[in-house]
């Protein structure tokens, strides 16, 4: 049962949206009281996420699956409970060396004996939008940051997860005082009320459309936003990459959510000679890792139906084309009720087809062949800045030389994915990918306001900057 103090589920999402105004009223007020929270403060709070998370670790499991139809345990305690800990560990061993002031320099000839310094200062009340895919890891992962740098937090879920929706409010009401930090569950209406608010920071993660939207929204109030968004991450293979190990990384990873990850590998680029060996690649690993993959335990399902139709009006599409389509599973087919499907290959699509236009997020890896590694740079650049962008190849010039000619978010060398989840390193998109980080020290930052401060001593010149400006005379003669 959810207590009391939670915004409440919405019968409608009029209430939930009064709840929310009075919740961020709330917030508010107790901000204005405890504008700058104490390290041991901080570190309990910390302490108390770290603690409802390993309470609920069984339960997070179970409300994962039942909103995705089917979803492997071991990877939502991994990402959704394990990896959100390990942010909370990290940020707590580094917690003291980030709130210290930053000394600045001052110039002794004209500012005497001032001291100067940035003071990392909590922002306020932020506002945190979550998407579907990952209901934890990216409303209590984005939490820690918030809480380390001395903010109150409000959570709004997807309206695809509600298992998870109910029991993050109540995980969180029972942990922490609503004026603190507090969920407000609802639908497309509070979702938009909710990016309306007049927050300190606004944090949305989700599709660059909503994105769009929820920075117009909160340009109104002038609220700073950080947008995680997704896109089309690349993973090229140079020549001679088409490795076993190679090809076992980008399917494995694209079997993670069955492809519903913003880092997912969304297309492979691959030499034109070594199409072949790719696919050859790709079916030994399926055949020895995951045979029947889509009817086991591993297999996660499309949050919803209409995600399942999506993928499959795309797989459809490119199989009425030109494209050869190879799915990965022998008598693989669709389980409408977990709604799990297998995986497929479609080698050589062309550039019209939905696949190659929008971010596919489910289990199809288009294998484009190129002839020109330079060439197919330069495609990449054409298009929007992914998100995440993969390169494999043992000649490490060469893996540079791609690095340094396109942009993403984030960047893995013979690996994928996995920019995305180290505590230590700040995450986030460029471009049309999202702009702003969290984890690390630059999510730390992110929500903080760096302040600079500077603190007057003996013998300055400061009265140059002020009438009478005779007194400058002299100083710009010296
Ligand atoms: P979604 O449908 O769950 O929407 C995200 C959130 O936006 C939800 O909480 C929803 O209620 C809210 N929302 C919807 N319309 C809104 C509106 N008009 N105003 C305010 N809020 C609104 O998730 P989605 O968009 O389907 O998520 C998939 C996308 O998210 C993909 O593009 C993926 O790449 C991206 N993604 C990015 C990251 C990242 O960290 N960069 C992580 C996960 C997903």
């Amino acid at each position: 049962e959810t207590p009391a103090t939670s915004v409440p589920a919405a019968t409608g999402d009029a209430g939930a949206i009064a709840a929310l105004g009075t919740a961020f009223a709330a917030q508010r007020a107790a901000f204005a009281t405890d504008r700058r929270p104490s390290i041991e403060a901080r570190r309990e709070r910390l302490g108390a996420l770290i603690g409802m998370m390993l309470a609920n670790r069984e339960r997070i499991s179970a409300a994962v699956a039942q909103d995705f139809g089917a979803h492997p345990v071991p990877a939502s305690d991994l990402i959704e409970v394990l990896g959100v800990v390990g942010r909370a560990q990290h940020v707590l061993e580094h917690l003291e060396e980030w709130m210290a002031p930053s000394p600045r320099h001052t110039d002794p000839a004209m500012l005497g004996t001032a001291r100067a310094h940035i003071e990392y200062q909590p922002k306020g009340v932020i506002g945190n939008i979550v998407p579907w895919n990952f209901p934890f890891d990216l409303s209590v992962g984005p939490m820690v940051d918030m809480l380390a740098a001395g903010n109150r937090v409000i959570i709004k879920p997807s309206e695809y997860t509600p298992a998870c929706a109910d029991l993050l409010a109540e995980m969180v009401a029972c942990t922490f005082d609503p004026d603190l930090v507090t969920v407000a569950v609802g639908g497309l209406e509070l979702a938009r009320a909710f990016s309306s608010m007049p927050w300190d920071h606004l944090l949305y993660t989700g599709s660059p459309a909503v994105g769009r939207q929820v920075m117009q929204a909160a340009a109104a109030n002038l609220t700073p936003v950080t947008l995680e968004l997704g896109g089309k991450c690349p993973a090229i293979m140079t020549p001679n990459s088409v490795t076993e190990t190679n090809v076992e990384s980008v399917i494995g990873t694209k079997l993670i959510k069955s492809g519903q990850m913003c880092v997912s590998v969304d297309y492979a680029l691959v030499p034109r000679s070594d199409l072949d060996t790719f696919v050859a690649h790709a079916q030994s690993f399926m055949a020895r890792a995951a045979p029947n993959y889509s009817r086991g335990e591993e297999c996660t399902g499309m949050i919803s139906p209409r995600h399942l139709q999506r993928i499959e009006d795309m797989l459809e599409e490119a199989r009425a084309s030109q494209c050869r389509i190879v799915t990965l599973e022998e008598d693989g087919r669709i389980d409408r009720e977990t709604r799990r499907m297998p995986m497929s290959l479609a080698i050589a699509p062309s550039q019209n087809l939905r696949i190659m236009q929008e971010e596919i997020f489910g289990p199809i890896l288009p294998v484009v062949p190129y002839d020109d590694l330079d060439d197919a740079l330069e495609a990449i650049n054409a298009g929007e800045r992914p998100l995440g962008l993969y390169v494999f190849g043992d000649d490490a010039a060469l893996t540079e030389h791609v690095l340094a000619a396109t942009h993403s978010g984030g960047a893995a060398v013979n690996t994928c994915a996995i920019q995305s989840a180290l505590p230590s390193m700040g995450f986030g998109g460029s471009g049309m990918s999202g702009m702003g980080r969290h984890h690390g020290i630059e999510g730390f930052r992110e929500f903080s306001n760096p302040r600079g401060v500077v603190v007057r001593g003996a013998g300055d010149l400061i009265d140059v900057f002020y009438s009478p400006y005779a007194k400058a005379a002299g100083l710009v003669q010296a």
